[in-house]
C-alpha cells in the first residue's frame, strides 16, 4: 500500500480517513474500518476508546459494542438527523459513553440535555463526560417527570431514549410531547428482556411500535444484533400530538397563578 504522507507522526500508513460524512467518520485504524467522531476535547478519552490523529485533527474511536447509536449506524442507519448545532434530549445517559460522541458531534453550537436518575452513574458521567464538555447541560432526574427538567430551555431537534424500562415507550412519548419539535427524530432502544422475558422479541418490538404510530412516522426500525442481543432501536418522526399536548413547566407555573 503506498505510503500516506499527509498523516502526523511516523509509520502511520494504517491510519486515513475512508468516508467523511461531515458528522460522523469511517476511518480506517490497524488495516480495519471503524466509525469515529472528531474530538471535542483534544486529548480527553471517555471509555479507553482509540484516539487517532490524522491532518492535525483528533478522532475518536466509536465502538458499536458500547453504543446502541454507532451499533445502528454499522447495521444500516438510512437517515443521521445529529449535526452541527442540533439539540438533543437524552434520557438514560448512564456514564455517558454515548452521549459523549453526541457531543462531538453536534459541537459547541448545539445542546445535549442529558437525563440519568441513577446517582452513582450520574457521578461518573459528570466527572468523566459533562464537566469536560461545554454543550452537555446534566439533569439528575426521573424520566418519568419531564415537567421536573427545569433546565431543559428549549424544544430540541432529537429525543433519544434508552432507559430499558417495561413503560419506556410511553416515558418516551410523554417526554417527545414536551421537548420535541414539530417533524423532529425519537430515537427509542427498545430491550425486548426488559418488557418480557418470555416473549417473542419481535412480538415485543411490534407491540412497542404500534404504541408510536398515532404520533410518529416510523422511519426505520433497525436490529442491534450481533452488537447487543434482543435490542432494537426505532426512528420516528414526530408529527405532534394535536389530542393532548402536555403543558411546558412555564405554562403550568402560569397556570396556577390567580
Ligand atoms: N445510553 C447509555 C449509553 O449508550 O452509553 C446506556 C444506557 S443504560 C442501558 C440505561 C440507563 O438508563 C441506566 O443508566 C439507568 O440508570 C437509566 N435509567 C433507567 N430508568 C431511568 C429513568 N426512569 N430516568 C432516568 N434514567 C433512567
Amino acid at each position: 500500500m503506498a505510503k500516506n504522507t499527509d498523516l502526523d507522526g511516523l509509520n502511520k500508513e494504517n491510519e486515513r480517513i475512508l468516508e467523511d460524512n461531515e458528522n460522523i467518520f469511517w476511518l480506517q485504524v490497524d488495516g480495519e474500518k471503524k466509525l469515529a467522531t472528531e474530538n471535542l476535547v483534544p486529548g480527553n478519552q471517555v471509555y479507553n476508546e482509540k484516539l487517532v490523529k490524522i491532518k492535525g485533527i483528533e478522532y475518536r474511536t466509536w465502538d458499536p459494542f458500547r453504543s446502541k447509536l454507532a451499533a445502528s449506524i454499522y447495521n444500516g442507519l438510512d437517515d443521521f438527523p445529529f449535526k452541527i448545532k442540533s439539540d438533543v434530549l437524552y434520557l438514560g445517559v448512564s456514564t455517558g459513553t454515548t452521549v459523549s460522541h453526541i457531543s462531538d458531534i453536534i459541537g459547541n453550537t448545539g445542546t445535549v440535555f442529558g437525563v440519568e436518575h441513577a446517582s452513582r452513574v450520574a457521578r461518573d458521567f459528570l466527572d468523566r463526560v459533562a464537566s469536560h464538555r461545554n454543550n452537555i447541560v446534566p439533569i439528575i432526574q426521573d424520566a418519568r417527570k419531564p415537567n421536573e427538567y427545569f433546565s431543559v430551555s428549549k424544544k430540541v431537534d432529537i429525543v433519544y431514549v434508552d432507559i430499558a424500562q417495561p413503560d419506556q415507550t410511553n416515558i418516551a412519548i410523554e417526554n417527545c410531547k414536551m421537548f420535541l419539535k414539530n417533524n423532529g427524530y425519537l430515537f427509542l432502544v427498545i430491550k425486548s428482556r426488559s418488557i418480557d422475558v418470555t416473549k417473542d422479541p419481535k412480538k415485543i418490538f411490534e407491540g412497542e411500535i404500534k404504541k408510536l404510530e398515532g404520533s410518529f412516522q416510523i422511519k426505520q426500525v433497525i436490529n442491534l444484533a450481533p452488537y447487543d442481543k434482543d435490542h432494537a432501536i426505532v426512528i420516528g418522526q414526530y408529527s405532534g400530538c394535536l389530542l393532548y399536548t402536555s403543558p411546558s413547566p412555564r405554562d403550568r407555573q402560569q397556570s396556577r397563578m390567580p
